[in-house]
């Protein structure tokens, strides 16, 4: 479930409660989800305290004396904190108890990993190092955005979902970035002209930040999708022009879109993004 703006809500809201806290009990209800770089299981965190909580890529890392935690949620993973009695426990992979608070790992579909490593053993996470561009960082510049777009051969909407290129964006803001940018999830990267990559860098930009703002300030649980804030994505009518909106399939994804604001030929395209509506 969370994509970036929801994993800086998450992060932000563990970091006011859990750093500092010792870890009084564990309890594993999925050990699927679970892999261990060390010999032992998660009872080797018992005692031990939590030093930080930070992102790594598309990670959350509880780093503890000597052991990182790093949990990556995937499609349906989800945290929750509650009462160490709560009987709420929903599709509970594994929980970690901090006195009088109970963090839950969540995961309807078991597809997401929990690693408990060395610290700092980034190795022994497979597909971790091989992450792109951070693009909430200083690095994601507009060049290396368009150096990067200009040696795809794929679909664009293909290319915004490649965690190996960038790190990340999901289902969810890819359809409202090309929303943004007024383009076509078909269209192919090598069709966008140096004017559309810079468009569209900055749609990334605006929308991922937007919708961290958005999420923060609505103070929902960390377990609740906030979304009804997206102006394409599962929705109905076009906010801009009022068409209906479409979706189309793309590499086996579900992709929604505005056929009048991002059509699929470069003929009859609308630079909304200039007529100041
Ligand atoms: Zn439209």
């Amino acid at each position: 479930m969370p994509e970036l703006p929801d994993l800086l809500y998450i992060l932000s809201h563990l970091r006011g409660r859990l750093p500092g806290r010792q870890v009084t009990s564990e309890r594993v209800r999925e050990p699927v989800v679970l892999r261990f770089a060390v010999r032992g299981n998660l009872s080797l965190l018992l005692g031990r305290t939590l030093a930080e909580v930070f992102r790594k890529s598309h990670f959350l890392v509880f780093r503890f004396e000597g052991l990182d935690l790093a949990i990556n949620p995937m499609l349906a993973g989800r945290f929750r904190l509650s009462a160490p009695g709560d009987p709420d426990e929903g599709s509970l992979g594994f929980a970690l108890g901090f006195g009088d608070v109970e963090l839950r790992y969540l995961d309807d579909k078991k597809m997401g990993k929990a690693y408990l490593i060395p610290r700092d053993d980034w190795n022994a996470i497979p597909g971790l190092q091989t992450g792109g561009i951070d693009i909430l960082s200083p690095e994601f510049s507009r060049e290396r955005f368009v150096s990067l777009l200009k040696h795809r051969r794929d679909q664009v909407r293909v290319f915004l979902l490649d965690k190996k290129a960038l790190d990340s964006l999901g289902n969810a803001y890819a359809d409202e970035v090309l929303f943004e940018a007024g383009i076509h999830p078909k269209t192919f990267c090598r069709s966008l002209s140096h004017e559309d990559g810079v468009r569209l860098h900055d749609a990334i930009v605006k929308v991922v930040n937007e919708a961290a703002v958005e999420v923060a300030r609505r103070q929902q649980p960390i377990d609740v999708k906030v979304r009804d804030f997206l102006k394409v994505r599962r929705k109905q009518i076009c906010p801009r022009c009022g068409s209906k909106l479409r979706t189309a399939g793309v590499k086996g994804m579900d992709s929604w879109f505005c056929p009048r604001c991002q059509p699929a030929t470069r003929q009859g395209f609308v630079d909304w993004t200039r007529t100041g509506r």
